[in-house]
């Protein structure tokens, strides 16, 4: 389980990795780049990220209405859509699935809602093989991590980390090219997708007015997942929802473009159930719509806000903690400032407040959102929470009463001489402070003696 202290130590370890560092810098670095060449395409890039935030808002808010709407219209073209309160049910609505069809072996494409759901552990517990078919995704899986990143899951490693782990794996040449690393995941993943009895992917956005999955990729792998096998299962948040297919036309390359920085994503496909007499593709389609603590989030009037989010990573590639301490560090399926902001709502029990504090308040995260989410304000809700919750310790507690007591009254303020403060806040602040970190001294005088003795008061 998350806690402050494993953060901490994580976050010590990995900061001093020079060689994460300048990878992820490098990569961050690329993304700015090529952002600022995907936003040229805009007149008015406000006034696209206030609609967009205005549509998800108006979502959001009336969530239960647009639900339904998804679910009449996917059904009445042969969908079946499965509600589900928690990962276990999921899980198990899932497995329930995929047994009475006696499916071997699943296709996936990048989906962070089955990371939510642990979902490639409960099939490998089940002797069910799971292939990820993102590029990205299936380094993470070789390399038997977490994704590092929402958007780009092997963000932290370097082409040659990539060809190492290729080489330890697969015996493939040390010294693969990135364009040979491509073309040997292709070829290996390949014949998988015609195996597979299902194909397991998320949804960018569920589109109620008709019933549709919107799924963007630049890989043509997810295509592949749900085209190919005869059962396509879609797992994805109860938030995923937009109002029409008209307002793709605006999400689409909002997402790209703060993505990834291009004007569109490569693949971007609209699924409307299974296929039609005549049609190839999958023979069934199931939506599996994910609660998963969404719900208690939503119960927060100022932190609702944070489900319009639309996944698209920027927040975490401005974030200066995330660029430091790195993904992993946060022990979170979504890490970095929105997922700093969701985590302790969509698992309560996981012990997520600390990541609340792990922010310079600097509102980058703010600026950078497309579709205009506080972050760092609801950032400081959670962290308000947190206090009146009470998780601080005893010392905290008593040092923030007597600060405040001094920081009431002058007199109290000037008592005790620099000496007794500064060993004050060697005594009390040393640790939290951090052994990197020079504590900040208290000066011999006062503001307030410098300025009697300049103006000769008494
Ligand atoms: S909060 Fe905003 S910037 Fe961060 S991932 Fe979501 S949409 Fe993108």
């Amino acid at each position: 389980m998350a806690d402050l202290q494993q953060f901490n130590r994580d976050a010590e370890a990995r900061v001093f990795d020079r060689k994460e560092r300048a990878t992820v810098q490098h990569n961050i670095a690329q993304y700015n780049q090529a952002v600022a060449s995907g936003k040229s395409q805009y007149a008015r890039l406000d006034v696209a990220r206030s609609r967009a935030a205005v549509l998800r808002n108006r979502v959001i808010e009336n969530l239960d209405r647009y639900l339904i709407d998804f679910e009449t219209n996917f059904t009445r073209r042969g969908g079946k859509v499965i509600w589900a309160q928690d990962a276990e049910e999921a899980g198990r609505e899932i497995l329930e699935l995929l047994k009475s069809r006696n499916v071997k072996s699943v296709v996936k494409s990048k989906s962070m809602v089955t990371e939510e759901i642990g979902l490639n552990d409960l099939l490998k517990r089940e002797s069910i093989g799971s292939v990820e078919t993102d590029l990205g995704e299936f380094i993470q899986q070789t390399a038997g991590e977490a994704p590092y990143h929402i958007v780009t899951p092997a963000m932290h490693k370097s082409k040659e980390d990539v060809a190492q782990l290729y080489h330890s794996k697969f015996g493939t040449d040390e010294n693969l090219s990135p364009s040979k690393i491509m073309q040997w995941t292709r070829s290996h993943i390949r014949s998988e997708f015609h195996k597979a009895g299902a194909g397991i992917t998320g949804a960018n956005f569920l589109i109620a007015e008709t019933g549709s999955v919107a799924i963007t990729e630049n890989e043509g792998n997810a295509w592949m997942s749900f085209a190919a096998p005869d059962l396509h299962i879609v797992i994805t948040g109860i938030e995923k929802i937009i109002p029409s297919l008209a307002d793709l036309d605006i999400f689409w390359p909002l997402l790209a473009t703060y993505g990834t920085g291009q004007k569109m994503t490569v693949y971007n496909s609209v699924v409307n159930g299974p296929a039609a007499a005549g049609e190839s593709g999958p023979k069934e389609m199931v939506v599996v719509l994910i609660d998963n603590g969404r719900s208690n989030l939503l119960a927060q009037t100022e932190q609702r806000r944070a489900l319009s989010c639309i996944r698209c990573g920027a927040c975490l590639n401005a974030c200066p903690v995330f660029e430091n301490v790195g993904g992993h560090t946060y022990d979170a399926v979504y890490s970095g400032p929105i997922g700093s902001v969701v985590m302790q709502h969509l698992k309560p029990e996981g012990n997520y407040r600390h990541l609340s504090f792990a922010t310079t308040s600097c509102g980058k995260c703010t600026e950078v959102c497309p579709v205009n989410i506080d972050i760092h304000q609801l950032l400081q809700y959670n962290r308000r929470e947190s206090v009146q919750q009470g998780p601080s310790s005893k010392t905290e507690s008593m040092m923030w009463f007597f600060w405040k007591g001094a920081m009431m009254k002058r007199s109290n303020m000037d008592k005790g001489g620099a000496k007794l403060k500064n060993f004050m806040l060697r005594q009390f602040f040393r640790k939290s402070w951090g052994e990197r970190r020079e504590l900040p001294v208290v000066a011999q005088k006062t503001f307030n003696q410098m300025w009697k003795e300049r103006k000769g008061i008494r």
